[in-house]
């Protein structure tokens, strides 16, 4: 083993020790490869003196097992005595262990259960850059303790990018080291486009791409190659042995699925040159030694929320240029390098500069679950490290609210604190507790892996495979859920043992069946080690038959989905939080009321209307027993607009959505007279009488509202026009009675007899001008200006201060008119225009219209 002490991360020790000592915190940035996560512990205890446990955190399993291994190694001990790690159903610890690393959920699990941290002396927050939600949080919780009752706790933050600005302000006080690695030049290369739709897999380009590099040079060092996850790894494995260029080579896979000896083959040194073919745990995570070659295919598996599910979903996506610049890196540790990027250069411009932390990009429904278990019930006033979208925290809420796992005021129900126990998203968490009760917990479990990767049953359009289906899988399924179709076509896959090819008859994903027999056998491991599962699934004939209990689950899990259609036959339907949805036609269910696995919300014009798809039926009787404090009882005078008419009802409700509605007789008429104006002042009715006149007649008595305060006439507001309708409406209950009713007379009702005798002298509807025949007329607008137009030449001899309305306090504007009826000038200064302006107007006018009079 080379000296660790010639690590550069040496060169920074003391000021570790000093900015610990001065305010318990650090922050610290140092490039891949310089020590960080091997020797920070080390100098945490040997030199800081820090008592108690170190605590390293590692956002990847993998790391935290090779680097506490690693770690044993150096100190000369034995893995799991004073070095240790502990994961997700691994602990290779003891009581003597002084450095641990974990994973982030560990240690968030233990700082919930004990805030105080009790026997840990310093927390190491390692890869901080990656910015898991996980980590996140136990930040926030760590910094949280040392200001309350741990004012001794030493926390460290390393990153291995320099951008941690926002991480000194957030701890503030505390010290800032960087150290600077020894990097060499690496050469970079474009493979080029990789989203043309006739580019190879990712795995041939890769494998390609390795047989170039050694065509063109015999110094390729060990080589690393970037690939989103064990699938690719194993394509990408069989695509380079193929190649005769790899005969000398030793073609490794790294990656968090393989045996603890596979993956200390992919890590250690010497023998022969290597390949490793990793995932972006060999990004930042983990050193390997040697590397002059990286191939990066670019991609990485990301947790998002999935809306059309309601989950957060693991998908394959690009990834951002930090990340990209991040694995060219590993290729210049030893010596100079080169990187094949299996992409092109524009490309390469369109991707995005850096990841998106998951506080903003995941559902928060499973932290604010452990959170609520903490009791921290007011997610919005948790001291975020970077607060997450309010409505995404309100979204979170409610659905556990939905689910049952938190009561009205946030804090946690008995149902939520055992689905805490769960590492799952609430919604399986609730539906595998449900299952368990009902005995169906392993159909449930595969329902649950069919609903998490990739659809395994599509409605085929070939006409032979279709009909192939309908024999063979939904004649044989029960129809009370799309579920059962996809359980039948994956025992059918099942039995032709996943071939692809058979399966593919049917319409049927090989691949995909196998894939979600296998999420479902971890859930069941899951749900075993939380407890369930003792029981296995029964058929009881005194019970509820198999399919009933299973529906049932369906509903506990996806109660915020609850569907009513608007008619029996019909494919709309209203559902619960004011949406209204449409189910998809290939559906085998036929009842009343269902729920759906799958929404698409599609925002039409301001309306959500959403597609609904896997549908399980529900039966009321089934509500009302998993959900009986969610109903509501209340008679409700309303208008339909399907009937045009106000209706007076007794509504039963499953939270909004109304179940069942029963007519109680005539609606008070107080009530429908409102409710009809209301239709009228928004816009939905139309009563034919309002027309222009009235509206002209409004103006003017707003016009002296506003300029003669003295009159004390109440202007005609939005809440009067409301008023006077109802007055209109009063007595009627539909439309038909009121859309002929007369509107003018009611309207000037709203102010006495005297007050008329003010808008007829202070806001005329005309205006008598000496030269035309009939009066012209004055229009009044909403901002309190008035206007009179007429023709150019009826303004002769017109005295400007003639032209005055609201007793003498406001001119006219006055739009004189060209022969043509077309405006030619505005004024508010009639006398002043004929000294002025009108020579202009004069010129340009009595040129195109010599026949008229131009004084
Ligand atoms: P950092 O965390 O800064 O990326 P590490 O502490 O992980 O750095 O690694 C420091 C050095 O220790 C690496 O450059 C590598 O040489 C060596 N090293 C770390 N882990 C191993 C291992 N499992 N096997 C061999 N060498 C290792
Ligand atoms: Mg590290």
């Amino acid at each position: 083993m080379a000296s660790t002490s010639a690590l550069p991360i040496y060169e920074v020790a003391d000021q570790i020790v000093d900015g610990l000592a001065a305010h318990g915190r650090v922050v610290l940035s140092a490039p891949t490869g310089s020590g960080k996560s091997t020797q920070v512990p080390q100098i945490l205890i040997d030199r800081a003196g820090v008592e108690g446990e170190i605590v390293v955190l590692q956002p990847r399993r993998l790391a935290a097992r090779l680097l506490a291994k690693r770690v044993a190694q150096e100190r000369g001990g034995k893995l799991g005595e004073e070095v240790g790690y502990q994961i997700r159903f691994e602990n290779v610890i003891s009581s003597r262990t002084r450095i641990r690393f974990v994973t982030e959920a560990i240690l968030l699990r233990q700082i919930l259960e004990d805030p105080s941290l009790k026997g840990v002396g310093a927390v190491v927050f390692d890869e901080f850059h990656e910015r898991h939600l996980t980590s996140d949080l136990s930040i926030s919780c760590a910094l949280q303790a040392v200001r309350s009752v741990r004012s001794d706790l030493k926390l460290v933050v390393m990153s291995a990018t320099l951008d941690v600005e926002r991480l000194e302000t957030y701890l503030q006080p505390c010290a800032r080291i960087e150290a600077s690695g020894r990097m060499y030049s690496v050469e970079m290369r474009y493979m080029g486009a990789a989203l043309n739709r006739d580019a190879a897999p990712v795995w041939e380009r890769a494998a390609a791409a390795f047989r170039q590099q050694c065509r063109s040079t015999t110094e390729t060092g060990d080589v690393l190659v970037f690939m989103p996850g064990a699938f690719e790894i194993r394509k990408t494995i069989d695509a380079i042995q193929g190649l005769s260029e790899s005969k000398d080579y030793e073609v490794l896979p790294l990656h968090g699925e393989l045996s603890p000896d596979a993956q200390d083959r992919a890590v250690s040194s010497g023998g022969r040159p290597k390949v490793i073919v990793s995932t972006n745990v060999a990004e930042t995570s983990i050193t390997i030694e040697g590397v002059r070659t990286v191939i990066d295919g670019g991609l990485a598996r990301i947790a998002r929320y999935d809306a059309r599910r309601g989950i957060n979903a693991i998908l394959v996506e690009p990834i951002s240029r930090a990340s990209a610049e991040q694995r060219a890196g590993r290729a210049g540790r030893t010596g100079p390098g080169t990187c094949l990027r299996l992409w092109s250069e524009a490309e390469h411009v369109a991707r995005a500069e850096r990841d998106t932390p998951e506080v903003r990009r995941v559902d928060l429904s499973e932290t604010l679950l452990m959170l609520a278990a903490a009791d921290i019930t007011q997610p919005e006033n948790f001291a975020w490290f970077e607060s997450p979208d309010a409505h995404a925290l309100a979204k979170a809420g409610e659905l556990l609210h939905d689910l049952g796992a938190i009561d009205a005021e946030g804090a946690i129900t008995d149902l939520g604190r055992q689905m805490a126990r769960f590492p799952l998203h609430p919604r399986y968490a609730r539906m595998l507790i449900e299952a368990d009760r009902l005995q169906v917990l392993e159909t449930v479990a595969l329902i649950a892996g069919l609903s998490q990767g990739r659809a395994i049953y599509r409605v085929a359009r070939d006409k032979r495979v279709r009909q192939a289906q309908m024999d063979q899988i939904e004649d044989h399924a029960d129809t009370r859920s799309d579920f059962f179709v996809h359980l039948q076509a994956w025992e059918f896959a099942r039995s032709a043992k996943f071939n692809p090819s058979a399966c593919a008859g049917l319409g049927i994903h090989g691949a995909s069946a196998r894939q979600a027999g296998e999420v479902a056998r971890q859930l069941l491991s899951v749900a075993q080690r939380v407890g369930l599962g003792r029981a296995a699934d029964s058929d009881d004939a005194n019970r509820e038959t198999l399919e009933t209990r299973i529906c049932q689950c369906l509903l506990a899990g996806f109660s915020d989905h609850l569907a009513k259609r608007n008619d029996r036959g019909t494919y709309r339907c209203r559902m619960v939080h004011g949406r209204s949805g449409e189910l998809l036609r290939e559906t085998v269910v036929e009842t009343e009321l269902f729920v759906a696995a799958e929404i698409e919300e599609r925002d039409v014009r301001g309306d959500v209307t959403v597609l609904l798809g896997m549908a399980t039926a529900v039966e009321f009787a089934w509500l009302n027993a998993i959900f009986p404090e969610d109903f509501s009882d209340k008679a409700v005078t309303t208008y339909d607009p399907q009937l045009r008419r106000v209706v007076c009802r007794s509504e039963r409700r499953f939270r909004d959505l109304v179940l069942e509605s029963t007519d109680r007789g005539e609606p008070d008429i107080d009530q429908a007279a409102t409710l009809l104006a209301t239709e009228v002042t928004e816009g939905r009715l139309l009563l034919k009488a309002w027309d222009s006149a009235v509206e002209q007649w409004i103006a003017r008595l707003n016009f002296v509202a506003k300029h003669c305060p003295e009159t004390e006439i109440a202007p005609i507001d939005t809440e009067a026009r409301q008023l006077l309708t109802e007055q209109i409406c009063h007595g009627a209950l539909s439309y038909k009675e009121i859309k002929d009713r007369a509107v003018l007379a009611t309207v000037k009702e709203w102010i006495s007899p005297e007050q008329h005798y003010y808008i007829d002298t202070y806001a005329p509807a005309t205006m008598e001008l000496p030269r035309r025949r009939n009066p012209a007329k004055i229009r009044y607008e909403e901002d309190g200006r008035a206007f009179i137009a007429s023709k150019l030449q009826d303004f002769y001899d017109v005295p400007g201060s003639s032209l005055k309305v609201a007793n003498g306090k406001v001119t006219l504007l006055v739009e004189l008119l060209a022969p043509n009826q077309r405006p030619a000038h505005l004024t508010d200064d009639l006398d002043g225009f004929w000294g002025g302006a009108y020579h202009h107007v004069r010129k340009e006018l009595a040129g195109r219209y010599p026949k008229h009079e131009w004084r």
